[in-house]
């Protein structure tokens, strides 16, 4: 077994800048959302401008006083992760399921929070071309390789051509963005889903585990697997 053969030094430096933060340009996130998302799509492309657009009204000292709440399980939040290093792992990239094309926005220190909506029109022509992808992928087994290429084709035009012709749109026109009053410890993880402060053995597999996540029966505590809550098997 090899390990890796580079000084880790320089990657844990921590960065202690001061002053307001500063996000990158449009430009430069566009960049990074392809190296997290894999490319750069509609709803990656909203996120990131949406992202870029709340900052500037947030007052933020920090950047990790800022947190996100996006409000439907979409590509936007790689591109707002991209913009703004909300992410999933560090507790400040929140996802509520209320099937809006939404973020909830908020600087954790102030309370000060914004919401970030698509102006009607836009957010009408984003779900027609939402629908034809969800199409395209039930459709998918029923098609040949080359009804399949063919229709990725248009769809990726269709795509490209919204995309280009957002990009020519000022924010006002493609955004509403609302002060909000917002409670911001619901726009973080509880600490007790990032940590196991209070680890328990599973009786079963033996690993340690959250308390509050585990199960009792028949008098034993078991992780949520071995309860049956969730498939897994080792093979
Ligand atoms: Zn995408
Ligand atoms: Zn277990």
């Amino acid at each position: 077994m090899t390990v890796p053969d580079f000084d880790i030094g320089p990657h844990l430096e921590r960065h202690k800048k001061k002053g307001p933060p500063k996000y990158p340009p449009l430009s430069e996130v566009l960049k990074i959302v392809p190296k997290i998302h894999g490319h750069v799509c509609t709803a990656s492309y909203l996120g990131a401008r949406m992202a870029l657009l709340a900052v500037k009204h947030l007052d933020l000292k920090r950047k990790k006083d800022l947190a996100a709440a996006v409000e439907i399980l979409t590509c936007a939040a790689d591109g707002i992760a991209s913009a703004t290093t909300c992410s999933f792992g560090s507790g400040r990239l929140v996802f509520l399921d209320h099937g809006k094309f939404s973020c909830i926005f908020c600087n954790w220190m102030t309370g000060k929070a914004v919401r970030v909506s698509l102006v009607p029109e836009i957010d009408k022509e984003h779900i027609e071309f939402g629908t034809r992808l969800r199409d395209f992928y039930v459709k998918l087994k029923e098609r040949s390789m080359e009804e399949a290429e063919a229709a990725r084709e248009e769809l990726d035009t269709h795509e490209r051509g919204l995309i280009e012709k957002w990009h020519k749109m000022s924010d006002d026109d493609l955004f509403i963005i609302k002060e909000v009053e917002v409670n911001p410890e619901d726009l973080k993880y509880p600490l007790d889903q990032q940590y196991i402060p209070e680890p328990v053995k599973c009786a079963n597999c033996g690993e340690l585990t959250e308390k509050l996540k585990t199960l009792k029966i028949n008098g034993d505590r078991l992780c949520k697997p071995c309860a049956g809550e969730f498939k897994l098997r080792e093979i």
